[in-house]
């Protein structure tokens, strides 16, 4: 009697309920308890409900949390504007100014708060009908309909533990396939930067991408061109650092979506030479961002352009020009060319550098020149370059070795490994250059 009871309360929870055009998936069915749920998004939803507001997790926490993978962070979103949600947290503030959000601070926690938004009836668009504005305040309904994929426009309610779907996302996420909402070729002319979010968010999560969404990319692609350089190099930098960047540049591959796309991602895809180097460059960062260590852009772009840098390097020298100098002349001459295309900030230009001068150095075995060395503030990324370079064959295996065993050698180990002066030392090369052979930056 008492089963049957308890299995008419259980089916009867676990049954979707309809609530005006979304379905709405009960805890029972979903199972992601509210604890999944950060502790900030959590007092947040909870602080603007008790203030008479709707407020749900939503996009990228709700649909990772459905696929058993650690949300990057928790988005809230709310019915509540940004004053009103300014006003029921006290450690808040808002930011932007076409698209106007509200971060609330819980200790170390910022979640970040946006008010429900529509597409604009008339929505200002540009000649290939990419979105120019879409900061209208909108419904939960509306809302949804703006976001890019079936996936990412799941609301999670804390309270209840409810999840609303206007789009089948939560039969997308359960079957494995990545779908955007919408038109497809309507909706990548409104934003052509959904063309990459699609071939990232796939590879990242595993899952598949729709074919009626993979379709029109390839046809459409150009429409990058018109992308703010600044807003590329975002999204080409959240692949890189996604955890999947192999993944994800392979794929990018697979959809031919490498090709002029941007410089920086033909730099990786188009030298044979350095095709190895990045790579495993790019395998590197995949495991550091995994294992939560840290990673640097600056590390990244400067593996991205070694082999460039090393290409103008041995030409200078083949010229006569002496080594040092030469990477000097190298190093500005690539970052030059470069940063007309790749908008690479300039704030990275110090530390790529550094890392890249550091090279060289690592070829000096003798008298004082390795002591020196460890005690760089860069050290620990130089020789993390040097051990990609030497994985990557371009300098000898022995090199890295050397270097690994003298940074944990006592001071009488380390005297017995210094090499005789004279041999490596800059002061030889000053008085007799000598031209090198290709591939190799010192000998
Ligand atoms: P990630 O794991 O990389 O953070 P995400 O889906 O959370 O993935 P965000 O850039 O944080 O990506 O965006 C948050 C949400 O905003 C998305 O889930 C999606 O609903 C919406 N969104 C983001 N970019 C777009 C876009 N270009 N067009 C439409 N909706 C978007
Ligand atoms: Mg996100």
């Amino acid at each position: 009697m008492i089963k049957k009871f308890l299995k008419r309360v259980f089916t009867r929870k676990a049954k979707v309920k309809t609530v005006g055009n979304a379905k709405v998936i009960p805890f029972a069915l979903h199972g992601v308890p509210r604890e999944q749920i950060s502790y900030g998004a959590r007092r947040v939803t909870d602080g603007l409900q008790a203030a008479g507001f709707k407020a749900y997790v939503v996009g990228g926490a709700v649909r990772d949390l459905l696929l058993s993978k650690t949300p990057k962070d928790f988005d809230v979103t709310t019915d509540a504007t940004p004053e009103e949600i300014k006003r029921v947290f006290r450690r808040s503030r808002i930011i932007g100014r076409r698209f106007r959000l509200v971060h609330v601070m819980f200790g170390e926690e910022l979640v970040e708060v946006s008010t429900f938004r529509c597409m604009m009836e008339e929505a200002q668009t540009d000649e290939h009908g990419r979105l120019l504005r879409d900061n209208e305040f909108g419904d939960m309904e509306q809302d949804a309909a703006r976001r890019d994929f079936t996936a990412n426009a799941l609301f999670y309610d804390p309270a209840t533990q409810e999840i609303f779907d206007y789009h089948r996302g939560y039969a997308d996420i359960r079957e494995g396939v990545l779908r955007i909402i919408g038109d497809p070729e309507v909706r990548y002319r409104e934003d052509p930067v959904r063309m990459l979010r699609a071939v990232r968010l796939s590879a990242k999560l595993g899952i598949t991408l729709d074919d009626a969404t993979a379709a029109p990319i390839g046809r459409l692609k150009s429409l990058l061109d018109n992308v703010p350089d600044a807003r590329m190099l975002d999204e080409v930098l959240k692949m890189l650092l996604s955890g999947h960047s192999v993944a994800c540049v392979q794929a990018l591959h697979k959809m031919e979506l490498h090709h002029g796309l941007l410089p920086l991602l033909d730099v990786i895809m188009e030298q044979p030479m350095g095709e190895k180097f990045v790579m495993l460059a790019l395998k590197n960062t995949d495991e550091r961002i995994r294992q939560d260590k840290s990673v640097s852009p600056a590390f990244l772009f400067a593996a991205l352009l070694w082999h460039e840098v090393l290409n103008s390097w041995n030409a200078l020298v083949k010229q006569g020009e002496r080594p040092v100098g030469a990477m000097h002349t190298a190093m500005d001459d690539v970052l030059a060319r470069q940063k007309k295309k790749l908008a690479i900030p300039h704030r990275h230009d110090a530390v790529m550098k550094e890392i890249w001068l550091l090279q060289q150095r690592f070829e000096q075995r003798a008298g004082q020149r390795p002591y020196r060395l460890l005690e760089q503030p860069r050290f620990r990324a130089g020789f993390d370059f040097l051990l990609l370079r030497c994985a990557s064959n371009e300098v000898d295996n022995e090199l890295g070795l050397w270097w690994d065993e003298f940074q944990e050698a006592n001071e009488a180990r380390r005297a017995e490994m210094l090499q005789p002066e004279g041999l490596t030392g800059a002061k030889k090369r000053r008085r007799k250059p000598r031209r090198k052979p290709d591939g190799e930056p010192t000998q």
